[in-house]
């Protein structure tokens, strides 16, 4: 289905609200039925008709729709956060015993899911590096029920080929997922390649308006139901009308924003190339980026992300830098309308965070929608006390 067409008119309904352009927030939680026969034929279909806002909401089920459609998926459903619709995904395809193949480098609550969380449980995981289908081939045991994807991760950006995990995921019957949040659905659309379960933060650039914290699961039909009937209504992490009231109206201008942000990365890498003071840079479409070949087969943008380890030889000089920038906010998150500068010498002090992949030097920036000039500037000056 055409993009516009999804963005601006699927699963809006505009007779059943007085010809609104914006559709109305349904802020109830229950709705009432006129007959025996529509109770009952409501009961028996909880995930399509409106029994009770838990389960299926009028403007929470226009952004399902929306979502569905743009990751070329039969269903979707939302939580309260992309923790949340991940979490669902994983719990919802293992029991104890089972075991799960985790790309090396997920999201941190991700990783706490497996190690933590999941452990408790007796669920048993490996991490392996996602960059070699070898890798995963050989973590594979035969209680292996779940590989999960994250392609790219976003700090370093690591790829997995994704038509080679779904057709080696297929032929072994365990069910594949991946958190598509760098990409978005238009940048990349895991379906086609035969990934079974999307999973995004849509706190980042589906929402991108940096005021919502909400989490997107796309499958099949008969996976959303199955994950529906259980995680969704017996942990009930949804998300309320408003929010998702918030969220299309985020939606409607995702392409603009994403191309916007994804300009403005790309000119101000163009410059940092040629400057004395970084080392290299992380970026999958950019030349030195080890996986820039797979990353062009199967992505068709990267957007407004990117890491940098600059050059300098002091700790305090890093500091400087990161306290001279003033259009930069220092900040987690990304997708939003503002840039932002993750520097990560300000968490490896706190034990357990240290990477010993990642040096102090590194930071990873998000270009939001600013004038790619004025962002400029900032970090020109603020590189002059590396
Ligand atoms: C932010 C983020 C998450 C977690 O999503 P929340 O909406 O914060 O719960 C998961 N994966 C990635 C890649 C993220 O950036």
């Amino acid at each position: 289905m055409n993009i516009s067409e999804i963005l601006n008119h699927l699963g809006e309904d505009r007779e059943q609200y007085f010809n609104a352009i914006s559709p109305p927030i349904i802020q109830s939680s229950n709705f009432a039925f006129p007959n025996l026969h529509q109770f009952r034929t409501a009961f028996a279909d909880e995930l399509n008709q409106h029994v009770y806002s838990r389960g299926n909401n009028p403007t929470v089920e226009i952004l399902r729709k929306k979502l569905a459609a743009l990751e070329g998926t039969e269903d979707a459903l939302v939580f309260s956060s992309g923790a949340g619709a991940i979490a669902a995904a994983v719990i919802g395809n293992v029991q104890t015993g089972d075991h799960i193949i985790c790309q090396q480098a997920p999201y941190s609550w991700t990783s706490a899911l497996l190690r933590k969380f999941l452990a408790r449980f007796g669920v048993e995981h490996t991490f392996v590096d996602g960059t070699d289908l070898r890798n995963i081939e050989a973590a594979y045991r035969p209680n292996t029920k779940v590989l999960y994807l994250e392609s790219p991760n976003t700090m370093t950006f690591e790829c997995q080929d994704l038509a080679a995990c779904a057709t080696w995921a297929k032929a072994k019957g365990v069910v594949t997922m991946i958190d598509n949040s760098y990409s978005s659905p238009l940048y990349q659309q895991p379906a086609t390649f035969g990934i079974d379960i999307v999973l995004h933060s849509g706190t980042k650039y589906l929402n991108g308006h940096s005021d919502v914290v909400v989490g997107v699961l796309c499958a099949s039909k008969e996976m959303v139901r199955k994950l529906f009937e259980s995680e969704l209504m017996t942990l009930g992490g949804i998300l309320s009308p408003h929010d998702a009231a918030l969220v299309i109206r985020g939606l409607r201008t995702l392409p603009l924003r994403l191309q916007r942000s994804d300009a403005s990365a790309r000119w101000i890498l163009d410059k940092l190339d040629d400057h004395p003071k970084v080392e290299r840079v992380w970026y999958p479409f950019h030349h030195q980026f080890e996986q820039l070949e797979l990353a062009q087969k199967q992505m068709g943008g990267c957007g407004g992300l990117f890491s940098v380890q600059f050059k300098t030889d002091s700790p305090e000089k890093m500091e400087a830098f990161i306290h001279r920038l003033k259009r930069f906010l220092m900040a987690v998150s990304w997708g939003g309308h503002e840039s932002l500068i993750i520097p990560t010498i300000g968490f490896y002090h706190i034990p357990g965070r240290e990477n010993p992949t990642i040096p102090w030097t590194f930071c990873r920036f998000y270009i939001g929608l600013e004038e790619p000039e004025w962002l400029w500037e900032d970090l020109e000056q603020a590189m002059e006390v590396l």
